[in-house]
């Protein structure tokens, strides 16, 4: 058997929640959109049905796949309805649905329903993805509070750069959302990881944690109260030994410059490894820090073994409790968010 495996650690994912939900205070969603960030949405899901006060998923896709498993808590629609005839399902399933522009809303006040929905109301403090502008808020606000279909709004906005603390644009978008909201009553959610951990000023009657739960800080610096939850490991199932001098792998982006170990490991970018972590990339062997060599193939990649007790079947962490996933991304030049959801062909292993 292919000793590729995601370890997930359920504990951890627990604990995360717990901290994040005491950082922002109130209620809290677990957002578990993209199979929980790679971790699996339906066992994330019920490892946090007695902590969490509901979840957030991309689409209706992904919500009903949650329904289907058992989950009951509330479910947010981060990218709201796409087709109407969604609704059916939406009412049935007491999904809340985000209402993002004009087009949703006016598919939602045409809909046919019997039982007045939550719904998740966007403004675009300043993001420009999605959203009603700051003037146009309270008015179509005002719209879903007098419609039939709906009987609770919750006003909500997405930050750009939360991530970045130093840059301005957060406060910059609070104060939008606040100046936008005014006149229209009710709960509000602004913030995501990065505004749970860094902008008690975000923290309003909902937050909403996505990578952090996972272990990860969005921020430029660790958080060491996160514990990250997957563990993508493999193993060495080949050794050779060069002279100095040699060349290894496709394209030869590796040369000895001395007698070198080299094991061989099962993991390649058909995996999720990203193959722009070729060269230097951090894992840890056996405990021990050690470094990729050459290019990642598809399944395939090689390791510097330093030391004489490394060999096949020794064990190799890509990332996890050694190995920040934020560390792979940046050689990679990506973000950990990424290389998390890209995790495929492997062994998922829960642990509580
Ligand atoms: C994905 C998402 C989140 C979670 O963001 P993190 O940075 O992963 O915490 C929160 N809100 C919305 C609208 C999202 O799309």
């Amino acid at each position: 058997m292919r000793p590729l495996e995601a370890h997930i650690n359920l504990a951890n994912l627990r604990h995360n929640f717990q901290y994040l939900k005491s950082k922002h205070g109130n209620k809290t969603l677990a957002v578990i959109k993209a199979n929980a960030y790679g971790h699996g949405s339906v066992q994330c899901a019920h490892a946090l049905a007695d902590l969490a006060d509901g979840f957030a998923v991309a689409c209706i896709e992904e919500a009903l796949t949650l329904r289907e498993a058992g989950v009951t808590l509330p479910i947010v629609l981060l990218e709201g309805v796409f087709e109407n005839d969604e609704y059916a399902l939406i009412e049935q399933h007491d999904l809340w649905p985000v209402v993002q522009n004009e087009a949703q809303l006016q598919g939602l006040l045409a809909c046919n329903i019997q039982k007045p929905l939550t719904v998740w109301l966007k403004m675009d403090s300043g993001m420009h993805r999605a959203g009603f502008f700051p003037q146009d808020y309270a008015d179509a606000f005002h719209r879903l509070q007098a419609a039939p279909q709906v009987a609770k709004i919750v006003k909500m906005t997405h930050f750009a750069r939360a991530d970045e603390p130093s840059v301005g644009m957060t406060e910059m978008q609070i104060a939008a959302f606040d100046a936008g909201c005014e006149g229209c009553e009710g709960e509000a959610s602004m913030s995501n990881s990065a505004g749970i951990l860094d902008f008690p000023a975000a923290h309003r009657d909902w937050g909403r944690a996505g990578l952090a739960l996972y272990g990860l800080s969005p921020m430029p610096e660790a958080d060491a109260n996160l514990k990250p939850v997957m563990t993508f490991k493999t193993k060495v199932f080949g050794v050779r030994e060069l002279a100095a001098g040699e060349v290894i792998g496709y394209g030869s982006i590796f040369k000895t410059e001395k007698p070198t170990r080299i094991g061989l490991i099962a993991v390649g970018y058909a995996d999720g490894y990203p193959r722009l972590a070729s060269n230097d990339s951090p894992v840890s062997i056996d405990g021990k820090p050690s470094r990729i060599i050459g290019r990642v193939s598809m399944d395939m990649t090689m390791v510097e073994l330093n030391d004489a007790a490394q060999g096949i079947g020794s064990d190799v962490e890509l990332w996890g409790e050694n190995v920040s996933a934020n560390a792979v991304a940046a050689v990679a030049g990506t973000i950990s968010y990424e290389i998390l959801c890209n995790v495929k062909r492997a062994r998922f292993v829960y642990q509580d």
